[in-house]
């Protein structure tokens, strides 16, 4: 009988956020490969004993896929670790393509993006009301072309939160969509290094205009999320517009309005 390969989401990078169900998976891993330069190892580290641990730092997608069909006939659980969700810029479907070509079963489990984790790190909210209600993830034009349509300009054009992801070597390409788009330049912009790792997170609070400057000398180059969103800085605004779930005035299944 074949194993089945899970694409785990191992988080941001506490190994604390792995869900449940990604640890009982690696806690019953045959094999494990994990993208060692971006997952923390310390995910590995409920590994059962003789569990086959490769790091695809060094692979070709073609040997990864390889590698797990040869675990997958072997071992009845074959775990991949992805960074942060599987979901995002992952080459989840380049791997899924050759294991359904192999006949390897597979299934994802989902995990907790770094987008959310930076949120979670400066203690801010992607939606407010009144404000905005809607998120996009995207990153500006790098080796990987942006499709028609797509360009930080136009999706900047919205005025709603963006989590920009791949992008802290080309914060002068986030600056010029943000400023095509007309946002202003006290527009505030929040970069975090490494959310929720634990002793390296970074974050730095700047604007359109200063966001570039305040990260060349805080010497963040890597692995960093860029938040733009008019809900920034929001826990001191003094007259936020209230959710209305919560409103005393507010009916709603689980309770009724007070006046
Ligand atoms: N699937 C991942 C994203 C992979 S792309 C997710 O859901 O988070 C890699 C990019 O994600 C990096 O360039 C950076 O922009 C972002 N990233 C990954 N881990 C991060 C972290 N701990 N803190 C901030 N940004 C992170």
């Amino acid at each position: 009988m074949r194993g089945t390969v899970w694409f785990v989401g191992a988080g941001p990078g506490d190994p604390e956020l792995l869900t449940v169900k990604g640890r009982a998976l690696i806690e019953r891993a045959g094999a494990i490969l994990f993208a060692g330069s971006l997952v923390n190892e310390a995910a590995t580290r409920w590994a059962p004993p003789g569990c086959v641990i490769a790091d695809s730092k060094e692979m070709t997608l073609p040997q990864m896929a390889a590698w797990l069909i040869e675990q997958a006939d072997a071992h009845e659980t074959v775990v991949r670790l992805q960074t942060g969700d599987p979901a995002l810029y992952g080459a989840l479907i380049e791997l899924v393509q050759p294991l359904d070509a192999a006949g390897v079963p597979v299934r994802v489990v989902p995990g907790v993006s770094s987008a959310m984790a930076s949120a979670a790190a400066a203690v801010e909210s992607f939606t407010l009301p009144e404000v905005t209600q809607s998120v996009i993830f995207t990153r500006v034009e790098g080796r990987t072309p942006m499709p028609p349509g797509e360009d930080l300009a136009a999706l900047a054009a919205h005025r709603t939160t963006l989590c920009i992801f791949l992008s802290i070597t080309l914060l002068h390409k986030v600056e010029a969509g943000l400023r095509a788009a007309g946002w202003p330049e006290d527009a505030p912009i929040v970069v975090v290094h490494k959310a929720s790792w634990p002793g390296e997170e970074r974050i730095v609070r700047g604007t359109l205009s200063d966001i570039k400057q305040r990260c060349r000398d805080a010497g963040i180059v890597s692995q960093a999320m860029v938040l733009a969103s008019p809900t920034l800085g929001a826990r001191h605004w003094p007259d936020l517009v209230k959710s209305k779930l919560y409103d005393p005035g507010f009916t709603h299944r689980f309770r009724k309005a007070c006046a």
